[in-house]
């Protein structure tokens, strides 16, 4: 299975039949299963195998499908999954985190990614220090022998600053941290984390696993020993399991990724490439291309620049809404990694609830535009925003 390479895995992988052969994966829509007998309850009570299941919060086939399948995608062990990204993030890290443990994270976070550091794990005793992820010096300074795990985002949002994996891995080492990775806007398809060095990857499976906005899901991955030990026991007791049908519509998202991410990257670079140097635009930030100052880290680190865009408008505030209210194609939303191309003004949005001072640290101006490449034709997309952009 594992010599396989990653379109195959990403059909294939995972898949369970039942006894029809049913060509497309089985929703097991079932939250609960039956035993022959007595003695086989109290057996799979004792010790489940691999294709035994007791309750859909523990697991379930169609689940179980995903996990696999993600899995394989990742190059982890193993995976749990979970009911959306925010349930992987918290259950990554509370069940590994214990009162009296200290934590460093990126400072450049999702903003309930944010609120899990910031406020949920510091209530439960546990130290967080936060630091400027692309900044090596900071985390050297800041990991100490009690550092249990450090935390970031390998590409930041909405800036795109990128967090080097190999380097901050080296330093959690060197003081036994486990490297907690989530990893969205490098998106799976051009992760190659857990080999850079992550112990514990984490995808909102919403993004670009679905890419079709239509449900909510989240994966953990990691060691069989820390998904089984530390990460099953966690969730199948706090209750933010997956649910299979979205396992199911997952399955199916998960058969094109490949295909729609890659396109949707040689789309962002092109718009990226047509954007640079244009007259209403102060700035173009895109890892794929030589003006991103961790362009050679980029490469290094994705081989690519991604799906998203990100790009300063000239006038602020009404200048932004006026672009976005001019644009035709592109949609005003926050979600990313979807078919349909997505703008969003992260400073009045996403990122609204940080003070002025924050914002202007991490860089998120009132110009700032922030862009979901999608799967429509790119020169289609070129069309519309330099029309918005003339339309101001
Ligand atoms: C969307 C997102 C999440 C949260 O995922 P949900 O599925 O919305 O819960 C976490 N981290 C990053 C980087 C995200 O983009």
């Amino acid at each position: 299975m594992t010599t396989r390479k990653t379109r195959t895995n990403l059909v294939h992988g995972g898949t369970r039949r039942s006894q029809y052969g049913e060509l497309s994966e089985a929703i097991y829509l079932t939250q609960g299963f039956v035993y022959p007998s007595a003695e086989a309850a109290e057996q799979r009570f004792l010790q489940a195998g691999e294709d035994e299941f007791i309750y859909a919060r523990y697991g379930n086939p169609t689940v179980r499908m995903f996990e696999e399948r993600a899995a394989l995608l990742e190059g982890a062990e193993d995976a749990f999954a979970t009911a959306s990204g925010m349930a992987a993030v918290n259950g990554a890290l509370m069940a590994m985190l214990k009162a009296g443990d200290h934590i460093v994270s990126a400072r450049a976070l999702f903003g309930s990614c944010l609120y899990i550091v910031e406020e949920i794990l510091p209530r439960f005793g546990v130290e967080v220090t936060l630091v400027d992820g692309a900044d090596l010096e900071q985390w050297r300074a800041a990991v100490r022998p009690d550092t249990r795990a450090v935390f970031f985002e390998s590409m930041s949002n909405p800036t795109l600053e990128l967090v080097d994996i190999a380097a901050v891995a080296e330093i959690a080492r060197g003081v036994g941290a486990s490297v907690v990775v989530d990893n969205v806007f490098s998106t799976p398809v051009y992760s190659d984390a857990i080999a850079q060095g992550a112990d514990v990857v984490i995808y909102s499976a919403t993004k670009h696993m679905d890419g079709q906005g239509r449900t909510l899901g989240g994966v953990i991955l990691g060691t069989r020993e820390f998904i089984r030990k530390t990460v099953e026991p966690y969730l199948k007791h706090t209750g933010g399991s997956m649910s299979p049908f979205t396992a199911w519509v997952l399955l199916k998202g998960l058969e094109t990724l490949d295909l729609r991410v890659r396109a949707q990257t040689e789309s962002a670079a092109r718009i990226a490439a047509a954007l640079e140097g244009h007259a209403r635009l102060s700035r173009v930030i895109y890892p794929g291309a030589e003006s991103h100052p961790q362009h050679a880290l980029a490469l290094r680190q994705i081989g690519a620049g991604g799906t998203m865009i990100a790009f300063e408008i000239d006038g602020g505030k009404e200048a932004a809404f006026r672009f976005l209210n001019a644009l035709e194609v592109i949609l005003i939303s926050n979600n990313l990694g979807d078919a349909k191309s997505i703008a969003t003004h992260p400073a009045t949005t996403t990122h609204q609830r940080l003070s002025d001072e924050m914002k202007a640290h991490l860089g998120i101006s009132e110009g700032l535009i922030r862009l979901s490449v999608g799967l429509e034709d790119a020169s289609d997309l070129i069309s519309d925003i330099e029309a918005a952009l003339s339309a101001m």
